[in-house]
């Protein structure tokens, strides 16, 4: 995936590819939470592709294509940091050192990408220098990095660098609102820095809370716990269609799975008090009230109508 702020940059190094004069060892660095993991992953691809289209973005169809999406092509390797760990370990650098010392299998060059470059311990670091100064034939170790001047120096100066820029204001609202959003676009990038892809999460993350917090506030009113009023005018704001659909979701996972598909515990409580009888009432109910939420309907009245049915099915 390239994003429209990262334009520039793919063009740079699609120029360098096609002269012929691509750097072995390219260095970007850029912030989190603007797509540049997805960008490196592009130029592998690209890089690797058996027949590039003519931006040079990888074809997504020949054999090289086809095993770097299944994870498993033998020209490319991608050092992360292992789980539980906090930096990039000098065993992964000498698996790296080793994979240069292969034969190449599928493609015309090999890539390896290390991110964040940032987290390789002195050993690491230290191991690497040798590959980046003796560089094996036909072959671009990709390092991406928010934090370059947390590298050795020794390692900056022997890689090419390359910027991967915030995008502008505009560019990044443009993109954001082509997504499908549950806050405002403006308020997730504030709260961002203006970074899209780290909005995005925000807006998902923040949704899931939500979610959580709703079935939550339900199993209250089935318990018959909490009061009506303060739960409705907690949600008071809050978009009265996500709070519907939210709820004929889980009920229709109920109603299709039978008892024991649902891993959530609090669905798995109503489904033991309501029954599938009282499922299908609330059910039913909830769609005459989907048809009435984009009624001017005064909102407090609608949420109370939600809440009492789930009470008075308890
Ligand atoms: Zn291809």
């Amino acid at each position: 995936m390239i994003y429209p702020w990262q334009m520039q940059a793919w063009q740079s190094v699609q120029q360098a590819k096609m002269g012929n004069h691509l750097h072995h060892a390219l260095l970007f660095s850029g912030e989190e939470g603007c797509g540049n993991e997805a960008f490196i992953q592009e130029v592998a691809k690209g890089l690797l592709c058996l027949k590039p289209l003519i931006n040079g973005a990888a074809c997504g169809e020949c054999r090289s294509c086809q095993v770097f999406a299944s994870d498993a092509h033998p020209d490319f390797m991608s050092i992360r940091l292992l789980e539980d760990k906090q930096s990039i370990l000098i065993d992964q650098i000498r698996a790296l050192n080793y994979f240069l010392g292969l034969s190449r299998s599928y493609s015309l060059r090999r890539v390896v990408v290390i991110y964040p470059a940032d987290r390789m311990n002195i050993n690491a670091a230290n191991s690497l220098l040798k590959s980046l100064e003796e560089p094996a034939p036909d072959t671009h170790i990709l390092l991406l990095t928010a934090h370059p001047a947390v590298l050795l120096p020794t390692i900056r100066s022997r890689c090419q660098r390359a910027r991967l820029p915030l995008p502008a204001h505009a560019d990044a609202l443009e993109w954001l609102q082509q997504q499908v959003l549950q806050h405002p676009a403006e308020q997730l990038l504030l709260n961002t820095a203006g970074r899209p892809l780290a909005a995005l999460e925000l807006d998902v993350t923040d949704t899931l809370v939500q979610r959580e917090q709703w079935l939550t506030h339900l199993t209250e009113c089935v318990q018959g716990q909490g009061s009506i009023t303060a739960i409705s005018s907690y949600w008071e704001k809050f978009d009265k269609n996500q709070l519907l659909d939210w709820q004929l979701g889980w009920l229709l996972s109920l109603l299709k799975q039978g008892v024991g598909g649902e891993e959530n515990s609090e669905v798995r409580y109503m489904q033991s008090v309501l029954g599938q009888q009282g499922i299908l009432h609330i059910y039913d109910k909830l769609l005459e009230l989907k048809k009435l939420s984009t009624h001017p309907l005064n909102a407090r009245l609608l949420l109370e109508s939600m809440l009492v049915l789930w009470r008075q099915t308890g």
